[in-house]
């Protein structure tokens, strides 16, 4: 499946994994917003975190008690590997299956340093029908682009 990211998102995810890395040597998670209309177009305020282990522990009841904070469309969850590959670990199945009893689907992308990635989609829930397991597909992010003054530019050179 292909979700559409906006470059900005893709670029503050990758943003966020180099600076954990530089101060802390540590991967580091957030959450974002998916719609229809625009794919994944932003990311939510970075939450609180703790290491625990090799894992980041970052669910963001800070943000989701905000009730001021817009949660309906959060439904994208990122974390780094720092330096290792992007294949999701035990922890991160076992956060998918926690996070499917509280939303219809999740979309999980996990970056590295290398400026690798990957992510996958699940759904427990689809128009009002729930599944007994999950509907799990890989997912390709295509970038695209909002900057209006370099679309100018090329447009005019
Ligand atoms: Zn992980």
């Amino acid at each position: 499946m292909k979700i559409a990211i906006s470059n900005k998102v893709m670029d503050k995810m990758f943003e966020y994994a180099a600076w954990a890395n530089h101060h802390f040597g540590t991967e580091i998670a957030g959450w974002g917003h998916f719609s229809e209309e625009n794919g994944i177009y932003k990311l939510a305020p970075l939450p609180k975190q703790t290491v625990k282990g090799a894992e980041v522990d970052s669910f963001p009841t800070e943000i989701t008690n905000d009730v001021n904070y817009d949660i309906s469309d959060m439904t994208v969850q990122w974390h780094s590997h720092v330096e290792m590959g992007v294949n999701p670990s035990y922890t991160d199945k076992q956060f998918i299956k926690d996070a499917l009893e509280i939303m219809p689907y999740l979309i999980s992308i996990i970056v590295n340093v290398k400026g690798e990635y990957s992510a996958e989609i699940n759904i427990i829930e689809s128009s009002g029908v729930r599944f007994d397991e999950p509907l799990s597909s890989k997912v390709e992010l295509v970038k695209y682009y909002s900057n209006q003054k370099i679309s100018d530019e090329v447009k005019q050179q």
